[in-house]
């Protein structure tokens, strides 16, 4: 009688149990964050950064674009502080004009800043020279306010003339990794989409201008870091 209450008692606790996963494993899948923050077994694998020799750190570069926008530039400026990281602005001249302390305060914490043109306009076939005054203007812009040249620029949309480069003496900066952060309000899923992607030296495209873009952009940096990676400007990725 006392056995059979044991299996019994044995039992009840499996069943407890698998309802208890069966109950707790949706809830998981659909949070982002505690998927990421409980590390999972891939993850779990990682060195810790702190035993990684030179050869093995990873590099990756953050950069932003559309801003500066008043709040979520200043949240994220705060985040990457905090964190001791560094990452690239592209802003529009339009914004810079705008916002020209949080300007300042990219170029005073170590950010490099690019130039989006003046008013995120797309380069065409009959929209040259429109295209080029922009460039010009906001890099005019750029240096009123940090005193310093603006030399590497991200195309609106990737559309690139290459004989601007010698024209203008800027550099462009594409990327390699797009987490299509400006489609979904989910942070979670842009930081996933970021994370399952990345390798070394990668460019990440992220923009300053949604809430859930700074939040996913901070997740990114918590997990990568753990994971190894280090964080630099774009020109380190392109030159060094
Ligand atoms: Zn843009």
């Amino acid at each position: 009688m006392k056995h059979e209450n044991r299996i019994f008692n044995i039992l009840y606790i499996i069943c407890a149990c698998l309802t208890l996963t069966a109950l707790v494993r949706p809830f998981l899948s659909q949070n982002a964050i505690p998927a990421i923050a409980s590390g999972p077994p891939v993850a779990s694998i990682d060195p810790a950064p702190s035993d990684l020799t030179p050869a093995e750190i990873r590099r990756a570069a953050l950069t932003f674009d559309d801003g500066p926008h008043p709040v979520y530039t200043e949240q994220l400026l705060d985040g990457l502080k905090e964190r001791g990281v560094q990452a690239t602005f592209f802003v529009t001249g339009e914004h810079a004009e705008l916002h020209p302390d949080l300007i300042r305060r990219m170029r005073d914490e170590g950010h490099l800043i690019g130039n989006h043109t003046y008013s995120h306009i797309q380069l065409t076939a009959d929209n040259r020279e429109k295209f080029k005054n922009e460039l010009i203007q906001t890099n005019e812009i750029l240096y009123e306010i940090t005193g310093d040249e603006i030399q590497y620029v991200r195309p609106p949309y990737g559309s690139w003339d290459k004989k601007l480069e010698t024209d203008l003496n800027m550099f462009p900066v594409l990327w390699n990794v797009d987490p299509l952060d400006w489609q979904t309000a989910n942070a979670g899923r842009v930081a996933r989409a970021v994370i399952g992607k990345v390798s070394d030296n990668d460019i990440i495209l992220l923009h300053d201008y949604y809430d859930t873009s700074v939040e996913a952009a901070l997740m990114i940096v918590d997990e990568l870091t753990r994971q190894g990676y280090e964080f630099v400007t774009v020109d380190k990725i392109l030159f060094d």
